[in-house]
């Protein structure tokens, strides 16, 4: 069967043999934290400190990675695929882009970030968004309204995720949905492959193991995201 209209999800194993911790260690701690204390809008509130620090080490560890062949793959489908391709990651590091700026994709093909970027920061009054490679101050002044401040562009637990209308669209017409790397322990991403169901997609689970949702797939590859994915492209782009 030949394949039009592709979704893709990710999340954070796909970065993990690039040396990106995964959130759900078996701590159920990210990166030594609880999630309540780094990434909600009442953490920010009551410690921007902490907050700032934590998405501020985060960014500057993306110095110190690299895509990985998994990356890499998806960018090599994304530059031969003949359809559409929405790849959705809920990563916020940058990997997705670099080695889509290595490979460049074919039109037709976008990435959104639905949990926001840490080489973004957003301003706390306006809503505007920049690009950020820098630390982020505790009460950085924001250069767009003289009563905001930058805060980093994550979308944290308690938030609306990003552009979910495009995602929503793209899964109504999608008839081959992928998730690679992620736990389905996070809504609403967690409930895409139902959404691609209902249209009549083919689901496919790409991970070290069968996800909390792994029920709602058809098929079911499991291992490091560096060899089944690749594996997985290729087989996709031989049909
Ligand atoms: P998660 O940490 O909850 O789950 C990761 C999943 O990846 C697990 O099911 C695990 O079995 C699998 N996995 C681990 N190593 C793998 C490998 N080598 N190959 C294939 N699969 C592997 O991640 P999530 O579901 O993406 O949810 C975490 C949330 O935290 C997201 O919303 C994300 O924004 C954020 N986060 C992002 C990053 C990042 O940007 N790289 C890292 C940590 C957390």
């Amino acid at each position: 069967m030949t394949y039009n209209s592709l979704v893709i999800l990710t999340g954070a194993g796909i970065s993990a043999e690039s040396g990106v911790p995964t959130f759900r260690a078996d701590d159920g701690l990210w990166m030594g934290h609880r999630i309540e204390d780094v990434a909600t809008p009442e953490a920010y509130a009551r410690d921007p400190a902490l907050v700032q620090d934590f998405y501020n080490k985060r960014r500057r560890q993306l110095g110190e990675v690299q895509p990985n062949a998994a990356h890499r793959a998806l960018a090599e489908l994304a530059a031969r695929w003949k359809g559409d391709f929405l790849l959705v990651t809920q990563n916020v590091d940058d990997l997705h882009d670099r080695a889509h700026a290595e490979t460049p994709p074919a039109t037709g093909f976008s990435l959104i970030h639905m949990h926001g970027e840490l080489l973004k920061a957003r301003c706390t009054a306006s809503g505007r968004v920049c690009d950020w490679v820098e630390d982020l101050d505790v009460r950085h002044d924001s250069p767009f309204h003289p009563d905001g401040w930058l805060r980093p562009h994550i979308v944290w637990f308690g938030e609306m995720p990003l552009a979910m209308h495009v995602i929503d669209a793209a899964l109504e017409r999608c008839d081959l949905f992928v998730s690679i790397g992620t736990s389905g322990a996070v809504y609403p991403a967690a409930g895409l492959v139902q959404q691609a169901r209902r249209a009549g997609a083919r689901t496919v689970e790409i991970n070290l193991e069968p996800s909390q949702g792994a029920r709602q797939f058809d098929e079911g590859l499991y291992g490091p995201a560096t060899e089944r994915v690749p594996e997985f492209v290729e087989r996709l782009l031989q049909r």
